[in-house]
């Protein structure tokens, strides 16, 4: 082989070798795969909602409040509060019932129709944009031909009703808990953050590498709590490949 061949080869070789690792790199596994969570806050507007609001409108990232009518009308301080959300560009409002069925919950999903009246009159009340219910007491999802029904309570037939109309319903796959006398959440930061992971991780969630979170607004009534919900943000944000998102972008894939 003469010095000439000998050098083309040397490149040609040297060019599929190049070729061929650039090919891996965009193949292999190298790109990380992102997980998106949806933090979801029900009951409001609540005492506690004005610092919600605060605490979003500076860590810049999206959430999704569960919102009840009844709690807005004739309340100004709430329907201050009501306001505070919806003048936040990070905050989706959507439907969580106008009466949250007096929390009777057997007695108000024992009358589909009046119950289905009764997220009508919500989504009326509050001029909700979405069409995204979550129903109370129960972790109930109607979406894109998918359904589940974990309550306690019989409420499949208000499900079905709400989705007959174009509704979204959503549930969620873990709940961020708190001590009914007051507000103060029962899990750790750092218990829920591993949480979270192990449900994504894992693969647990309704909807593989997203997780819906649920939290009350009445948790956060007390700096310290308040505190805890900014932790938690600060724990996820740190993981790049976690992307906060709302509810009427889930799921993502
Ligand atoms: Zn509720």
């Amino acid at each position: 082989m003469n010095h000439r061949l000998l050098s083309f080869s040397f490149i040609v070789l040297l060019l599929s070798v190049l070729y061929s690792c650039k090919t891996d790199n965009k193949m292999g596994s190298s790109v990380p795969q992102k997980q998106y969570v949806y933090l979801t806050f029900d009951d409001g507007p609540l005492d506690g909602s004005q610092n919600i609001d605060s605490i979003i409108l500076a860590e810049k990232i999206k959430i999704s409040v569960f919102l009840i009518g009844s709690e807005v009308d004739g309340d100004r301080d709430m329907e201050t509060y009501f306001k505070y959300y919806e003048e936040n560009p990070y905050i989706d409002e959507y439907n969580h019932s106008f009466t949250h069925g007096n929390d009777q919950y057997t007695l108000f999903y024992s009358n589909p129709h009046k119950a289905t009246e009764d997220f009508l009159k919500n989504q009326e009340f509050l001029k909700i944009q979405y069409k995204i219910i979550r129903m109370p007491a129960c972790n109930t999802w109607r979406f894109n031909n998918r359904k589940q029904d974990d309550c306690e309570i019989n409420a499949v037939a208000t499900a079905d009703s709400l989705a007959a109309r174009g509704f979204k319903v959503y549930g969620w796959d873990v709940e961020w808990q708190h001590h009914e006398e007051d507000g103060t959440p029962v899990q750790s930061v750092d218990e829920m953050y591993k949480q979270i992971m192990d449900l994504l991780n894992t693969n647990k969630t309704f909807t593989k590498n997203n997780i819906v979170i649920l939290l009350h607004d009445e948790m956060f009534q007390r700096r310290w709590e308040e505190t805890d919900l900014k932790q938690l943000i600060d724990r996820l944000r740190k993981d790049k490949n976690i992307v906060f998102e709302q509810m009427r972008f889930y799921p993502q894939d």
